[in-house]
């Protein structure tokens, strides 16, 4: 059958251009002509930890163009001790977020990815395990992982179309697997740098002072590391949400960036 030739990645187009130019100077400059195929072996080793370069796949990263808003979104959930406490939130300030869930939680607390949905948010998947060296699993394993956490989430009445990699890293065949899922890689482009909640020290601060038009804003839905810390997390999300509320336009994820996020399967 016909199969129609696939776009290629910017990775690859790139890789094209370094061989041409290569090629080009090795009449003219011999000693020259590897340093371009240096060039681009240097970029596609730092290239899985920047996934907004789109060096492998598309990745979207901001809003759309022109795009006023920013939009929430709370990965690594979700978690009996943090998701309550975020939705209670997100009602008082009336606010959308999109949920990037960890299949193996939405396994073990489906309650609360319904309660999640119940409430208007939307649900992204993040993986079945966060398993950090995913990307460096071979093609089929990253592909079971993204199917497993999809087919997890769908029993509770929605699918994701979206995909947040575990700790932002791409790779070459996360393009094909995303594609077989109907799911496209979206990144984020504000953080706290709060890793997982274990660092919530200025919390809102961070946030609010990096936020632009069009942002992506990244928070995670885990308690903090350490229990002491639960009510100064609720204290700094609270600040953020409050200030967001009056200050921002804060849209649902797929007003952002111009496209869906989520297909409702059943009506909630
Ligand atoms: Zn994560």
């Amino acid at each position: 059958m016909f199969r129609m030739p696939r776009k290629l990645s910017r990775g690859e187009k790139t890789g094209i251009v370094a061989i041409a130019l290569g090629l080009g100077l090795l009449p003219v400059a011999p000693h020259m002509a590897l340093i371009p195929l240096l060039l681009f072996l240097l970029l596609s080793l730092a290239a899985p930890f920047f996934p907004q370069w789109s060096f492998f796949l598309p990745v979207i990263s901001h809003g759309r163009p022109g795009e006023k808003g920013v939009a929430l979104t709370f990965d690594d959930g979700p978690s009996p001790e943090s998701t309550p406490v975020i939705l209670d939130l997100l009602a008082r300030y009336r606010l959308p977020a999109t949920f990037f869930v960890v299949g193996k939680q939405a396994a073990a607390h489906p309650q609360l990815v319904r309660a999640i949905l119940a409430q208007g948010h939307t649900i992204g998947n993040h993986s079945w395990r966060h398993d950090s060296l995913l990307m460096l699993r071979g093609p089929k394993r990253l592909a079971d992982d993204i199917h497993r956490a999809q087919e997890i989430i769908a029993q509770t009445g929605a699918r994701p179309l979206v995909f947040r990699p575990p700790v932002a890293v791409t790779n070459p065949y996360l393009g094909q697997a995303l594609a077989e899922e109907g799911l496209v890689a979206l990144a984020y482009s504000c953080r706290a740098l709060d890793r997982g909640n274990r660092n919530i020290t200025n919390l809102a601060g961070k946030i609010l002072g990096k936020l632009r038009p069009g942002a992506i804003i990244i928070l995670h839905d885990l308690p903090p590391h350490r229990a002491e810390l639960s009510d100064q997390w609720q204290q700094e999300l609270e600040q953020l949400l409050r200030t967001l509320a009056a200050d921002f336009s804060v849209v649902p994820l797929a007003e952002l960036i111009g496209r869906p996020v989520m297909e409702k399967e059943t009506e909630f």
